[in-house]
């Protein structure tokens, strides 16, 4: 089948594949970056810092700005728990949007369980977050903002740079879930107020199992670690560093930074081409605008057809319907309900998203593949007729 699910994982880049491999099979290298004795460790150690220096360089950072972590998720734990549990009061008070990965949510309704008052902003039918709305919801216990860069369902980018300009004036603490942007949008930390940053190898072409927390050092963040230990990443979490992982992601963000610009006009003139060929099937809804949208993800509602359905219809297409995380339930998605599209539009929904290894042939066969499915559902469907 063709992969057009880049926005769940992407494969490994190849080049990555061979560095992880040559720290293995060729170098052997296996000592432990924290044993400060001996030659094992100061290989180990020189492997670490020099991806560490690859991914800080990608987002324009200093590489003592960046932890390690497990992935996205636990970047996004520790950010959100790690900073309620340092700097916690009465009546504390966070804010995030509703559109955000469950990995944010349920921290937001963990600390909304603990106590915290928590406000969940609604996006507009773009699925973008007014600034106005952040003002107008923030008060004097407000501590954190939490918003995502890009959405992984739809793609809509939220200014994080005005944001992010707001809270450093307010005071208050900002963090960015840019898993889904890293890649797709150049990412300054120079020239943006953001105080903690998470990210994920997986979805930019690097192994799986490992991600990082970007923690600002001006102005010095602190916070509460989530997994406590042998004080490795400056304590904030502890743990044996997986070394081959980290130099697949070191050796991802290299790659990234060098050919960022290419992917970028690929993805670009992939979406047109795919979305152009699709345009004029009848009743078909875009669930992303364009103007407010990163160049990987289309997301399209197939009016009258279950989106379930056109999936298995779409047997040599790897699609997601919904969202990946998501979809064991058969819930619509909340991301969509939240942009206001309706259950019988959400539920007949596919998110399309693309990637460096995208090729026009595969677009081409997917539109193809798409039409046919389409024609052939709507003809056993009952509502379609009438
Ligand atoms: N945030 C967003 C926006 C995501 O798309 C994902 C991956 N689906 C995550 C967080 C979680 O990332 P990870 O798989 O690295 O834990």
């Amino acid at each position: 089948p063709i992969y057009l699910d880049y926005a769940a994982t992407t494969p490994m880049d190849s080049k990555v594949k061979k560095k992880m491999n040559q720290y293995y099979l060729i170098n052997d290298i296996f000592g432990n970056s924290a044993s400060r004795s001996h030659q094992f460790g100061w290989e180990a150690e020189e492997a670490v810092d020099i991806s560490r220096n690859e991914i800080a360089k990608l987002i324009n950072a200093d590489s003592r700005e960046i932890i390690f972590t497990s992935g996205a998720t636990e970047s996004n734990n520790l950010a959100i728990k790690g900073i309620y549990e340092f700097h916690k009061k009465k009546n504390t008070h966070i804010i995030t949007s509703t559109i955000e990965h469950k990995s944010v949510l349920d921290c937001y309704r963990y600390l909304e369980y603990k106590g915290c008052n928590v406000t969940y902003l609604s996006p507009n039918k773009y699925g973008i977050i007014k600034i106005k709305q952040i003002k107008k919801n923030i008060n004097k216990n407000t501590l954190l903002i939490s918003i995502m860069h890009v959405n992984n369902e739809i793609g809509s980018i939220q200014n994080i740079k005005k944001i992010g300009k707001f809270c450093r004036k307010k005071r208050i603490f900002f963090h960015v879930d840019a898993t889904q942007s890293i890649g797709k949008i150049k990412i300054n930390m120079q020239k943006l107020k953001i105080d903690l940053l998470s990210f994920s190898a997986h979805k930019i072409y690097g192994p799986k199992g490992i991600g990082a927390l970007y923690i600002s050092k001006k102005p010095r963040i602190r916070l509460s670690p989530q997994i406590h230990g042998g004080g490795q990443e400056r304590g904030f979490r502890s743990g044996t560093l997986p070394v081959h992982q980290i130099v697949g992601f070191g050796e991802a963000c290299r790659i990234l930074r060098k050919n960022m610009h290419h992917d970028i006009k690929h993805m670009k003139n992939l979406q047109k081409i795919l979305w152009n060929g699709l345009k004029n099937i009848e009743e078909i809804y875009l669930n992303s605008n364009f103007n407010y949208c990163v160049y990987n993800i289309i997301n399209i509602s197939f009016n009258y057809i279950e989106g379930e359905s056109l999936l298995m219809a779409l047997k040599n297409l790897a699609v997601s319907s919904g969202s990946a995380c998501t979809s064991q339930s058969l819930e619509p998605s909340y991301v969509l309900k939240s942009i206001g599209v309706k259950d019988e539009l959400a539920h007949s929904s596919i998110r399309f998203s693309l990637g460096r290894f995208t090729t026009y042939q595969e677009i081409e066969y997917a539109i193809i593949e798409i039409k046919k499915a389409v024609l052939k559902l709507r003809k056993l469907s009952p509502l379609w007729e009438m």
